[in-house]
């Protein structure tokens, strides 16, 4: 039997196990979480509106029915070109998984663009630990600054910035101000949430660069409306648990003291890219992602694809359409190699649009030349949103909890844990490469 490994459980990996459901080949799904997830719903995990569960289903319930697909939790650490097996560990348990055609679907992280020390003081948004620690720190902000007397500090405390103004940022900032103005209103008594400062900072001089400049000035005059302070053409040179220091175009430079701070700016391919790279010799580009040929291999290795956010292709954008299509094409190819039939052509991207919601009922959706905004684009993002969230049981409570917060402005999911506060401290103490179980306290950084 031809064997398919599979790296990655996002919109990647997911989607080249299921296009493989009915070919002649046995699966191996490997992936350093159990679940799959659909980050573009994370902002509303991290803002309180969505649990983590309806956004991200168990990755082997989704594959149950696919008796050829086999799923196993495991960090990724080398994968060899020449003997063709991929080398992973659960905790301090070494793996060999051989194959006969291999997809690298392992996404990306956050860059911190140099200063990764940010990163302790501003979570990216990458992950279910990340908005999880997010909801803690907006969350305990407000709840901090009720009984907190000086006013300096309650100010700090009120003041939330977002750098990064592309989607993500935009829906985070939005999300932040609805939160503010309406569903914690009445709650507190010594401060009035709705004077909390939201600021929304980026280094271009518009918000959402790839949707274009008159929609980008639309979304912003729909933030400034909302309440949310918009600072364009502004570098943040320093960030620490206090605040952040921003320069902007003209030479000068201001400090915004803030206790919270989301970092939404910057993508860096995933760390396999460089073992592939450095083997292959293939190329990385200036974000780390794998640079493939027109049949998403990696040159000299037409057995391995490399599709979504860690593969560098001309044209197509880091978006779950781009995985999605990717992972598919790689599918059809390896399909075509095990019945020994013509594969498909060169790969080519199908670009289906983008968008990004504002605030309840307020979205920019861009498809084609069509450019919708308002309540109309808000209709077709929360359309195609559904469609694509993967399980019906996810779709009916992710409907359910959206009808709740647009109807009452309450969110349900407000619970703050000390293991939300202070997991990333925890995690780093243990190395990245931590997982799983603990091992009588083990010094999990040095690999035995
Ligand atoms: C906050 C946010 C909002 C977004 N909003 C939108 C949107 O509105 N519309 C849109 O189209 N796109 C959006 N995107 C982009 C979209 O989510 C990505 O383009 C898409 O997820 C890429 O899919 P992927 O499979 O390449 O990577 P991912 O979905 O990131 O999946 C990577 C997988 O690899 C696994 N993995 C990584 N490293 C290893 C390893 N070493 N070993 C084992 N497993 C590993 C991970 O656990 C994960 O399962 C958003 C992204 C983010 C972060």
């Amino acid at each position: 039997m031809h064997r398919v490994v599979i790296i990655g459980s996002g919109f990647g990996g997911l989607f080249a196990a299921k296009a493989l459901k009915r070919a002649d080949v046995e699966v191996t799904l490997i992936a350093k979480t159990t679940h799959h997830l659909f980050q573009p719903l994370l902002y509303q995990v991290a803002t309180g509106v969505l649990s983590e569960g309806e956004i991200a289903p168990a990755t082997r319930e989704i594959l149950r029915r696919q008796s050829n697909a086999r799923v196993l939790l495991g960090l990724v650490e080398d994968i060899d070109l020449t003997n063709r097996v991929v080398k992973w560990r659960f905790h301090n348990e070494y793996h060999e998984t051989p194959y006969d055609s291999l997809i690298v679907a392992a996404g990306a992280g956050q860059s911190y663009f140099g200063n990764d020390h940010f990163r302790t003081f501003a979570p990216g948004m990458k992950t279910i630990d990340d908005a999880l620690e997010l909801r803690a720190r907006i969350l305990k902000s407000f709840e901090i600054a009720e009984f907190t007397d000086d006013p300096e500090e309650r100010r700090r405390l009120l003041t939330f910035a977002v750098v990064g103004a592309g989607p993500t940022g935009v829906e985070m900032a939005g999300q932040i101000r609805e939160l503010a103005d309406s569903t914690l209103r009445d709650e507190f008594r010594s401060i009035d949430p709705s004077t909390a400062r939201v600021v929304l900072v980026d280094g271009a001089d518009q918000v959402l660069p790839p949707f274009g400049p008159k929609l980008g000035r639309k979304t912003q005059k729909t933030l400034e409306k909302l309440g949310v302070e918009v600072q364009l053409g502004s570098i943040v040179t320093d960030l620490d648990d206090e605040g952040l220091t921003l320069k902007r175009k003209d030479g000068s430079t201001e400090r915004i003291e803030a206790a919270c701070k989301v970092w939404a700016a910057g993508v860096q391919g995933s760390e396999l890219g460089a073992t592939l790279a450095e083997q292959s010799g293939a190329e990385l580009d200036r974000a780390g992602r794998v640079v493939v040929d027109h049949r998403l291999n990696l040159p000299g290795h037409p057995e391995v694809f490399v599709v979504g956010d860690m593969a560098a292709v001309p044209g197509v954008p880091g978006v779950a359409q781009g995985a999605i299509q990717g992972a598919r094409y790689a599918a059809e190819a390896i399909q075509a190699r095990v019945t020994n039939t013509a594969g498909p052509g060169s790969f080519t991207y199908r670009d289906k649009g983008s968008m990004a919601t504002i605030s309840k009922f307020a979205a920019v959706t861009q498809i084609g030349r069509l450019q919708l905004t308002g309540f109309v684009a808000w209709l077709a993002w929360l359309f195609l949103h559904l469609l694509y969230i993967a399980g019906f049981k996810q779709r009916i409570t992710t409907l359910l909890s959206w009808f709740i917060t647009f109807i009452t402005n309450g969110r349900a999911q407000r619970v703050v844990t000390n293991q939300q506060m202070v997991g990333r401290l925890a995690l780093e103490r243990l190395g990245a490469r931590s997982s799983g179980k603990l091992i009588h306290g083990e010094d999990l950084t040095e690999r035995n």
